[in-house]
């Protein structure tokens, strides 16, 4: 008899997007002619720029020529990739890497996910509050997030981020052996300043607690002060893995590639306390498991490094914060308490009805899907219900910038209309 992994079993059957989708659905049936506009789910709408697409097109014709023609790849990635990589998202911030410490993937959610297989099942993990799902639930999947009570996992430990705090999350209180960060965040859209960065390698050093940063956004920070990276803290090689992905960078939801830094420094612990370097074992990881990017993904990645690449998919992320900008003004004028949008995608909004007192949440009492339902009937507009990110996420929802100018302006006149109306 093959016995099921039971620990999926305990995985909550109601996945966010499809609650969503299931609501609009049901919206739809019911009124056949609304025209639904979504500034829901994450995805990019605008197409990959002509850098990548000619990037893509020689790569193509190359691997159907005798002499261009590549089998497998290096799992670890080509060396083309990984020496821009290195040249143009570090060296420029004063950050010497080595190319052995560049591992390119097929996206950032698969190595978050992954790399817990590096640590016991035993460790004790922290998430900020909202949060990317797949931290926990890749934790979930192999028994080390316990058992879930109200919306909260028994073994993870929850750092709030919300207004109160001005979505700053506060050090644990006692040791951790991971914790997850994401900055500039999904979903609150917001940033954290060098010096916050610094308190958390600080505590990571003191504590010996290894950090996984995700800096799936980084391209979108504005403002020069914030880090881009959590290598630009001194100390954070010897605590971080870093994730990056291009998907939002540069519309690589569909093409998939992007690459996780795990420094040579890097070491955790055995049970009888000898150190052990994470870079060979997730290099063994990924080369057991993984058989590398496509090489006409990592062509196309290489090309965003090309100058004209670099101005390509600059005006694009110009162009998704125009829609950001115009979002924060309008909500704002319409008197809504909204945060993130100048760093980030993403505008994480106070639902204007008060949430309940901690404990008297029930699933149709939830003020973020309460909000999410009244816009969705009152200006056909969907957004997503912050509480789908975590406990922490109930009274916010969520807008994403991605849409285009046309939809994006439509979505935000109706809902002017609604609110005033
Ligand atoms: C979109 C996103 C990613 C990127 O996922 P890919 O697999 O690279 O498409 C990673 N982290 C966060 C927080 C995201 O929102």
């Amino acid at each position: 008899m093959a016995l099921v992994n039971d620990h999926f079993l305990k995985l909550p059957n109601n996945y966010l997007f499809a609650d969503i989708a299931k609501k609009v659905n049901a919206f739809k049936v019911t009124h056949p002619n609304a025209s639904v506009i979504s500034l829901g789910i994450g995805d990019v709408t605008q197409p990959l720029c002509p850098a990548v697409t000619e990037a893509m097109h020689r790569a193509v014709s190359e691997l159907g020529s005798a002499e261009g023609f590549r089998g497998y790849g290096p799992e670890q990635g080509y060396d083309f990739l990984r020496e821009a990589i290195l040249k143009n998202d570090f060296l420029p911030r004063g950050i010497h890497l080595d190319i052995d410490e560049i591992f390119v993937n097929d996206g950032a959610k698969s190595d978050t996910g992954n790399i817990q297989e590096l640590i016991r099942w035993d460790n004790s993990i922290g998430v900020t509050d909202p949060i990317y799902p797949v931290y926990i639930d890749s934790n979930v999947m192999i028994g080390r997030a316990g058992l879930q009570e109200e919306g909260r996992w028994s073994n993870v430990i929850y750092l709030p981020c919300t207004a109160e705090n001005n979505f700053t999350p506060q050090l644990p209180d006692r040791r951790v052996d991971v914790i997850y960060l994401c900055f500039p965040n999904n979903p609150t859209g917001t940033v954290i300043s060098k010096q916050e960065l610094r308190k958390w390698v600080n505590y990571a050093l003191k504590n010996d607690t290894l950090i996984f940063y995700d800096a799936a956004y980084q391209a979108f920070i504005q403002d020069p002060d914030i880090p881009r990276s959590i290598y630009e803290i001194r100390g954070a090689r010897k605590c971080a893995i870093e994730f990056h992905s291009y998907s939002k960078t540069a519309g690589f939801t569909g093409v998939r590639c992007g690459y996780t830094v795990v420094p040579k420094e890097l070491t955790a612990a055995t049970l009888t306390g000898e150190r052990i370097p994470l870079n060979p074992l997730w290099n063994r990881r990924q080369t057991t498991k993984f058989n590398g990017t496509s090489y006409i993904s990592q062509r196309a990645a290489e090309a965003i490094y090309t100058p004209e690449g670099k101005e390509q998919v600059q005006r694009t992320i110009d162009y998704y914060m125009q829609n950001a900008h115009h979002m924060l003004d309008t909500f704002r004028r319409l008197g809504y308490e909204v945060y993130g949008g100048e760093n980030a995608p993403y505008i994480w909004m106070r639902t204007p009805n008060a949430a309940p007192a901690a404990g008297q949440q029930s699933p149709g009492r939830s003020p973020s899907w309460q909000f999410f339902e009244e816009l969705l009937y009152g200006a056909n507009v969907v957004c997503t219900p912050g509480v789908g990110f975590g406990p922490s996420g109930e009274g916010y929802v969520r807008f994403t910038a991605f849409g285009s100018h046309e939809q994006t302006d439509e979505a935000l006149d109706r809902i002017a209309h609604w609110s005033m109306g």
